[in-house]
C-alpha cells in the first residue's frame, strides 16, 4: 500500500548511514510500489553537489550496498529521478531560501537528521526560522541520544524548542526488525504463551547481541562510548522491555511506550558484581582493542554482560542475563526465554534437565523456534530428546518472507505514515539513562579495569561464570 505523497529532506545525506542504509532503503520500497511517484528525497549536505552529480553518487551507493533489486536498471533510474540535492550549511544561512522553495504544501514533510547530534540544534532552529518545517512536519533523529542523562535532557530540551515530541521519531533500528515486531504479535496474539509469561514459569530470559566485526572505522566515537552506552542504554533495554512490558491495551504508539517506560523504571540498580566488562585481545591477523582505538591505556570496554532484575510482580525473581560484544566467534542476536522443568519426571532414567526455551532470533535468519521435548524417534524406549520448533521465516513463509524489510525501509515507511509505535518516546530515553548512568559513574569512580577476552571467543571467562555461579549458561552464539 502506498504511502502519502512525501517530501523527505535527509540533512547529511551524502554521509555514510545515507549511502549504506538510508537510500538503498528508500529505493527498495520504491521498487515495492510504496513510494509514490510524486514523492521527493532531498539530500542537503555540505558537499557542493547538483542533482546530478548526487545521483550518480547514490546510484553507486545502490550498486554497493542495494542487494539485488539494484540490478533492475530500469527502476533504480526511475527511483534516482525523484532524488534532488541542495547544498545547506547547517551552522550557516547558505543553502536554507534553496530548500524552501523546493518544499511543497499538501504532502507530508520529514527531516531526516542523519549528522552528528551537535548538529540538532542548529538544525531544528533554521528549519523553524526560515519557515521550512511547521506543526505537521516530522523530525527522524538517530542515535546517540546523549552519552548520559543530561545530555539526552539538553538533546531533548534543544528538540522540543522548535517541535513537539508527537513531531520527533527517534530511530532505535532494533525495534523495526521483523522479528522484534514478531515478539509483540507471539506473546500479544497467541494464547499460549502469555500465561505462562512470568516468574511462575520462566526460569530466566538471555539477550545476546554478538558482533564478529570490531570497531572498524568508528574507533574515535565508540573509545568515548563503549558498548553500555553504544548497545546495551538503546538496543538491549528496548528488546528488553519488549519481552518484559504489560500488554498495552491497544497496539499503539503511546500505549506501547507507556508500558515500555514502566519496565525502565521497574529496573532495579545492579549490583557491581553481576557486571562483566571486556575487550578484545589482538591476534595474529587482527589488531587489539586498543590497537584499533588508537589508545593504549583506554579502559572503554567492547564487551559487557549483566544481571540484572526487574521489581514488579510477573518478574520477581526472574533474572535477565544481557551480554554484547565485538570479535566474537559468531554474529547473532538473539533472546531466548528460558521456561522451568518440570521438577519431577515420569519417564524412568530420564535424568535429563528439560526445559522449553522460547528463542527470538534477530539476526541472522531472523525467525522464532520453541525448544520442546519429544520421544526420539526408533525402538530406543521412552528416551526423550529436546528439538527446536523452528520457524525460520525463510522457510515457513517462502516467497513472503523475500519482502521481509530491513529495519531502516520499514522505519522510515513509519514516519510517512505518523506511527511512532517503533520510535523511542523522549522519557524512555531519558530513563534508560537514569538506569546506565550509575553503572558507568561506578566504573569510573572504582577505576574498573576490563576483562580481556580473545578475539573469536564467547567473550571474558568471568562471563561464563556469571551464569555459571547460578547453575545456568549462555546459550551458544552459534
Ligand atoms: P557521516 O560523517 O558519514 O556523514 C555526515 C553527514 O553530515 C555528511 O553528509 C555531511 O555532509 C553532513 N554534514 C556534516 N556537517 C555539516 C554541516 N555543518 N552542514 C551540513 N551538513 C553537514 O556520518 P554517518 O555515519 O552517516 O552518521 C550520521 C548520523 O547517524 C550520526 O549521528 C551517527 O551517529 C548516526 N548513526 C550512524 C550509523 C552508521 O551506521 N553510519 C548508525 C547509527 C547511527
Amino acid at each position: 500500500i502506498p504511502v502519502d505523497n512525501f517530501d523527505l529532506v535527509i540533512f547529511g545525506g551524502t554521509g555514510d548511514l545515507a549511502r549504506r542504509k538510508i537510500l538503498p532503503g528508500l529505493f527498495r520500497r520504491f521498487l515495492a510500489g510504496q513510494m509514490p511517484a510524486e514523492s521527493r528525497v532531498i539530500a542537503a549536505a555540505r558537499s557542493d553537489f547538483d542533482d546530478a552529480g548526487y545521483r550518480a553518487e547514490i546510484e553507486a551507493a545502490i550498486q554497493e550496498f542495494g542487494g539485488p533489486e539494484s540490478k533492475d536498471k530500469k527502476g533504480l533510474e526511475a527511483f534516482l529521478g525523484q532524488l534532488h540535492y541542495v547544498a545547506v550549511d547547517a551552522t550557516g544561512d547558505g543553502g536554507w531560501d534553496q530548500l524552501k522553495s523546493l518544499m511543497r504544501d499538501g504532502v507530508v514533510k520529514a527531516f531526516y537528521f542523519s549528522v552528528g547530534p551537535s548538529l540538532f540544534g542548529a538544525l531544528a532552529e533554521r528549519l523553524h526560522k526560515h519557515k521550512i518545517a511547521d506543526r505537521s512536519s516530522r523530525l527522524v533523529v538517530e542515535k546517540p541520544f546523549g552519552r548520559d542523562l543530561e545530555t539526552a535532557k539538553e538533546l531533548n530540551a534543544t528538540l522540543a524548542e522548535h517541535f513537539a515530541e508527537d513531531q520527533i521519531y527517534r530511530i532505535d533500528h532494533y525495534l523495526g526488525k521483523e522479528t522484534v515486531q514478531n515478539l509483540m504479535a507471539v506473546r500479544f496474539a497467541n494464547v499460549l504463551f502469555e500465561p505462562l509469561w512470568n516468574s511462575h514459569y520462566i526460569d530466566h530470559i538471555q539477550i545476546t547481541v554478538a558482533e564478529t566485526v570490531g570497531v572498524g572505522g568508528r574507533g574515535g566515537y565508540y573509545d568515548k562510548s563503549g558498548a553500555m552506552r553504544d548497545m546495551v542504554q538503546n538496543h538491549l533495554m528496548q528488546l528488553l522491555c519488549l519481552i518484559a512490558m504489560e500488554a498495552p491495551n491497544q497496539f499503539e504508539a503511546d500505549a506501547v511506550r507507556d508500558e515500555k517506560l514502566k519496565v525502565i523504571r521497574a529496573l532495579q540498580p545492579v549490583d557491581y558484581h553481576h557486571i562483566v566488562r571486556g575487550q578484545y585481545d589482538a591476534t595474529e591477523s587482527s589488531p587489539s582493542y586498543r590497537e584499533d582505538v588508537e589508545n593504549p591505556r583506554t579502559h572503554t570496554e567492547s564487551f559487557v554482560a549483566m544481571k540484572c532484575h526487574i521489581a514488579n510482580w510477573r518478574w520477581a525473581g526472574v533474572p535477565f542475563y544481557l551480554r554484547t560484544g565485538k570479535r566474537l566467534k559468531a554474529r547473532g542476536s538473539e533472546i531466548n526465554v528460558v521456561f522451568k522443568d518440570l521438577g519431577h519426571s515420569i519417564f524412568e532414567g530420564d535424568e535429563a534437565r528439560h526445559r522449553n526455551v522460547l528463542t527470538i532470533r534477530l539476526q541472522p535468519n531472523e525467525g522464532i523456534d520453541l525448544q520442546v521435548t519429544i520421544k526420539e524417534p526408533g525402538p530406543g524406549g521412552m528416551r526423550l530428546i529436546d528439538v527446536p520448533l523452528d520457524m525460520t521465516f525463510a522457510q515457513a513463509l517462502g516467497d513472503e518472507a523475500e519482502d521481509v524489510t530491513d529495519a531502516y525501509e520499514r522505519l522510515i515507511m513509519d514516519v510517512i505514515r505518523g506511527n511512532q509505535t517503533l520510535f523511542m518516546r523522549g522519557d524512555e530515553v531519558e530513563a534508560a539513562w537514569s538506569w546506565t548512568d550509575p553503572i558507568i559513574e561506578g566504573w569510573t569512580a572504582r577505576g574498573d579495569v576490563p576483562k580481556h577476552y580473545d578475539t573469536g571467543s564467547a567473550g571474558p571467562e568471568d562471563s561464563l561464570m556469571l551464569m555459571h555461579r547460578d547453575g545456568r549458561r549462555w546459550r551458544e552464539i552459534k
